[in-house]
């Protein structure tokens, strides 16, 4: 109890002032106001118009991805990013048990199943040795082809996730997913800004997607992106979002199923201010993190830290207690003494929608998952 005391005496400290801690809170000191009353005064406060272009424009240069299409939410990108990348109906897509369920909804809304392969613990992201393990032994190789030996799906793709912002070991997972002709899509929608060796997330794999919901670092009230250097996954990813209609002066014509999965000016006038301040929010962050690191690292608590050669943007800063137990404890004393603190989500293959999906060896997920904690992770502008 005296420990728990502590801690959450450190983050009152932190954040001194404020009634209630919240694990994030959006922060609006830039631009928002103006661009969206631009915005309206433009007119143009829906799917076309300039603030969509200039969002877009802006992306590509933070992140170096040639090509961005923004979208409705980061679950709509992942959606038709996983189409263009080539997953199909009935096919598996392989994936991580820690993560936001719209990782695995958008595997669902292609109609495909996740397959749960392990994290590893020092980036919470997919575990190469355990996805290589698993293309090696438990797998059938079929006229190019690889199936899934429990299930006898398809394998059509990989899809890690960088978890709280922290690059996963995306270099290797890429290696190996060379070798066995599988595309990579990464889930970057936590990692706005973070970069790993120099270059940012979701931009390393065939195809990446980012998130702007509010709880993210940035925001455009809700929305997404997906980012690429291939033309023609962007073009392709560009039609379908957009209702596959054919550029046409006075007819309409759309040449196959598309979605109405754009974002709206209005929200890529808010994005666009937002991510005029991306530099500034992860700066703070990581002087966040720091202080944090050096607390716990006191107390002897386990802090979440960014991987060697990696710059993390620390979207939600993460400690681990000794077991499920002292957690719990933990939860329950922060959040009644007005820090908010979370436990990490459930694992995928525990919610009632993904019980029947193929579950690898987790034991590292499932540790994780137990001993896991967010901690307050909002920076003033
Ligand atoms: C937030 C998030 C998404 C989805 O983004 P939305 O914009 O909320 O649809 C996908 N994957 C992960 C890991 C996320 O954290």
């Amino acid at each position: 109890m005296n420990k728990f005391y502590e801690i959450v005496r450190f983050i009152k400290n932190l954040y001194s002032g404020k009634e209630v801690i919240p694990l994030h809170a959006p922060v609006f000191v830039g631009d928002e106001k103006k661009y969206l009353n631009d915005c309206i005064d433009s007119t143009y406060v829906s799917y076309v118009g300039e603030f969509v272009n200039k969002a877009e424009k802006k992306l590509s240069e933070i992140t170096g991805a040639k090509y961005v299409v923004t979208t409705s939410s980061g679950t709509t990108a992942l959606h038709i990013a996983l189409m263009v990348a080539g997953v199909k109906p009935d096919t598996e897509v392989i994936t991580q048990p820690l993560t936001f369920v719209a990782t695995c909804n958008a595997i669902l809304h292609c109609n495909a199943k996740p397959a749960f392969i392990d994290i590893e613990k020092e980036t919470l992201g997919l575990d190469p040795n355990k996805l290589e393990d698993f293309l090696k032994h438990k797998t059938i190789y079929k006229n190019g082809k690889i199936y899934n030996k429990f299930t006898g799906r398809e394998i059509t793709a990989i899809l890690p996730v960088h978890i709280f912002g922290h690059p996963c070991k995306i270099e290797e997972i890429i290696k190996i997913a060379n070798r066995y002709n599988l595309p990579v899509i990464e889930d970057a929608a936590e990692a706005m800004g973070s970069l790993y060796k120099n270059k940012h997330c979701g931009t390393f794999g065939n195809i990446g997607i980012l998130s702007f919901n509010g709880n993210k670092i940035v925001t455009s009230g809700g929305g997404g992106a997906i980012i690429t250097n291939d033309e023609a996954l962007a073009q392709r990813a560009r039609h379908i979002s957009s209702t596959a209609k054919v550029p046409h002066k006075y007819y309409f014509i759309h040449d196959e199923l598309g979605y109405n999965y754009r974002m709206p000016a209005l929200n890529a006038a808010f994005l666009l201010a937002q991510l005029e301040n991306l530099e500034n929010f992860v700066a703070k962050k990581r002087e966040l993190a720091k202080k944090y690191e050096e607390f716990f690292t006191q107390m002897g608590i386990e802090f979440l830290k960014e991987p060697p050669n990696a710059r993390s943007n620390y979207w939600l800063n993460t400690i681990f207690f000794k077991d499920q137990n002292e957690r719990d404890e933990f939860l329950e004393y922060s959040n009644q003494n007005q820090v908010q603190t979370r436990a990490i989500w459930n694992l995928m293959p525990t919610l009632p929608h993904l019980k029947d999906c193929y579950v690898d060896d987790i034991t590292t997920a499932i540790d994780i998952q137990k001993r896991g904690v967010n901690i307050p992770s909002g920076v003033r502008g």
